[in-house]
């Protein structure tokens, strides 16, 4: 029989909204123990502090990290991406922010980026076909 590959979440959240996604990690924690996750750095310690799941860490967002997702995303590396970007103030890394956006848009993976979405991609039964 053949075994299903482990799929891979990455999370990331600007500033403003790294508590948001640290509490959406904590309440569905049972469910993100079935994936391989990992983060931008920050986003991903906190994460691992606060739930104890493995997150493995790439860097911060505004030194590389995002574009590192992305590079993964490219590769078909990373399944999903769930993404608390802050709408209500500028990044320093915007354009590597759009790239991600773009980049998961153009591998047609599914990408949340708020916790409403990321409510129901986390919870969609089409999880196992993607
Ligand atoms: P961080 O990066 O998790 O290292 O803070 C997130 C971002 O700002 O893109």
């Amino acid at each position: 029989m053949k075994t299903k590959k482990k799929k891979t979440i990455a999370l990331i959240a600007h500033d403003n909204k790294k508590s948001e996604i640290v509490n959406w990690a904590l309440k569905n924690k049972t469910t993100l123990e079935k994936f391989n996750l990992c983060g931008t750095g920050t986003t991903a310690k906190l994460i691992a502090e606060a739930t104890d799941l493995d997150v493995k860490r790439y860097l911060s967002g505004p030194l590389g990290g995002d574009q590192q997702i992305g590079a993964k995303v490219a590769e078909r590396k990373i399944d999903i991406v769930i993404f608390f970007w802050d709408p209500l103030e500028s990044q320093p890394h915007d354009p590597d922010v759009k790239a991600l956006l773009r980049i998961a848009v153009v591998y047609d993976i599914p990408i949340a980026t708020n916790r409403a979405t990321a409510d129901y991609v986390i919870h969609s039964p089409l999880i196992e076909s993607v």
